[in-house]
């Protein structure tokens, strides 16, 4: 727990890095789940397969035009065919010959190629018979239709297989009288996270995985929900009343910008320090000289300034690079840009597709700095821009782009960096020991943002801001 105010010279929320999620190779959510979590993250993907616009952005889709052919491929591609314009009867048997692949053929083909040899758990492929019966009973009810179902419910294999034609189906129904796409993965869209339920449990059956997971529970792993603990809300929410006695008291003296003296850095540790405390009060740190968010740092920004237009650079390095959702541009004092709600892009229309040299304000040349804001992140920097004609090809076929012609130098940005579209998954396991939990229906990336937005007065110089601090955060004591 800490305090920022910008005027008393002491660290930001960004000034240290944050905590980065965990992330699951490839082959272990492709190949090799051993954890509920890594065949919630395969079920997101199978979501990805059969509903988003692109299949080949799905982490499962297979090339068809190689010489091994992919057991399930073909089937996916015509499933999707069939979801908006085949009838019922016909999607129904796709449906069965795509999850038998999925969950007999190929892990049989795996096995057959030893795979799994030296694996702990060998995996056991779901019997056909299992899909065909429930494929051909068009009656059967899926367990989310039947009365007295609940989402704590967990369901059996057959329940998981009847459940997954009933979603798919049910997928196939909105495409063909909407014609529309299926909405992305969103764990509180009910269809979707139903899918992803029923999906992952098979192939939890088949890897023996335990435990087979409730509509709920795998709600809380696919939406990267975080447990927080009542007890250190309730301590977090104290100190902070304590920390803001202290400031009231500074600005009843005119002292304001003199908090480094009064306010204090709080740790909650998990386990007590030596002296047997639980709390650990240090100084307020001072700023990271590298730290971008407090603009201390100017990156250096290297590039052709007359082949690059503006739209490529904000495309390509303001948003993807940099981090900015919403960037205003100012060359010296001019605002060039700027984006958001209530400003109208076609004002900007004629600007964008000018090359940086062109622009308005005198252009973007060597030695111009520009600043780059963005109010809805509370993040500012400084970009000095250095021109370079010369980009040599390694060799006669390289195809580099002009996009990727630039150099930054000096540190990335920290701020802004969380990549919302990731689908990597924190584990929080280690988060269930602690007793009493209350559940947080955010995921991480709303959590930090609401947290930032709801603390930062924008009209206000003082900004205040209280960060519960990682476990991992006790290397930094002294003791
Ligand atoms: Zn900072």
């Amino acid at each position: 727990m800490t305090v920022i105010d910008k005027s008393s010279n002491v660290e930001c929320y960004d000034c240290q890095p944050k905590p980065t999620q965990k992330v699951y190779p490839i082959c272990t959510i492709r190949s090799t789940p051993s954890m509920p979590v890594h065949v919630i993250v395969w079920a997101k993907e199978f979501y990805k397969l059969l509903f988003n616009p692109k299949v080949e952005e799905s982490m499962l889709f297979e090339d068809q035009s190689g010489d091994e052919k992919s057991t399930f491929m073909d089937i996916v591609l015509q499933l999707r065919d069939e979801l908006a314009t085949a009838n019922d009867v016909k999607i129904r048997d796709t449906i069965g010959q795509l999850l038998i692949a999925l969950y007999n053929t190929e892990i049989q083909k795996q096995l057959d190629m030893e795979r799994f040899k030296t694996a702990k758990k060998v995996p056991s492929p779901i019997p056909v018979d299992s899909f065909t019966k429930m494929i051909v009973d068009q009656d059967s009810i899926a367990p989310s239709k039947q009365s007295g179902y609940k989402h704590t419910d967990i369901w059996s294999k057959d329940d998981c297989i009847s459940e997954a034609i009933s979603c798919i189906m049910e997928a196939s129904k909105i495409l063909r009288e909407g014609g529309s796409l299926l909405p992305e993965f969103d764990k509180d869209d009910d269809l979707a996270m139903r899918f992803v339920t029923c999906t992952s449990n098979l192939r939890s059956y088949v890897f023996g995985i335990e435990p087979i997971q409730s509509h709920y529970s795998a709600k809380g792993i696919a939406g990267n929900i975080i447990p927080a603990i009542a007890t250190t809300n309730a301590i977090v929410a104290g100190l902070q009343v304590l920390q803001a006695f202290q400031i009231l008291a500074k600005q009843m003296e005119n002292k304001t910008g003199e908090l480094k003296d009064c306010c204090r850095f709080v740790y909650c540790l998990r386990d007590k320090t030596r002296q047997g405390y639980y709390l650990q009060p240090t100084s307020l740190p001072s700023p990271n000289p590298k730290c971008f968010v407090c603009r201390s740092a100017v990156l250096q920004l290297t590039l052709d300034t007359t082949k690059w237009t503006f739209e490529t650079m904000v495309k390509r390095i303001i948003k993807k690079e940099l981090g900015f959702t919403e960037p205003s541009v100012n060359i010296g004092s001019s605002i060039i840009y700027e984006e958001g709600d209530d400003i109208d892009d076609d004002e900007y229309a004629a600007i964008v597709v000018k090359s940086l040299v062109d622009l308005p304000a005198g252009g973007m040349k060597d030695g111009t700095i520009i600043t780059i804001e963005d109010f809805t992140q509370d993040l500012e920097v400084d970009v000095c821009i250095n021109h370079k004609s010369d980009w040599e090809k390694k060799d006669a076929d390289d195809e580099v782009g002009l996009e990727d012609q630039f150099i930054i130098g000096g540190d990335k940005p920290i701020a802004g960096k969380c990549d919302q579209e990731n689908d990597q998954l924190k584990n929080d396991e280690d988060e269930n020991d602690d007793g009493i939990v209350i559940v947080d229906d955010e995921d991480i990336s709303n959590t930090v943002d609401s947290k930032k937005r709801g603390l930062i007065d924008d009209d206000d110089d003082d900004i205040i801001e209280v960060v519960e601090e990682p476990s991992t955060k006790k290397t930094r004591l002294s003791d």
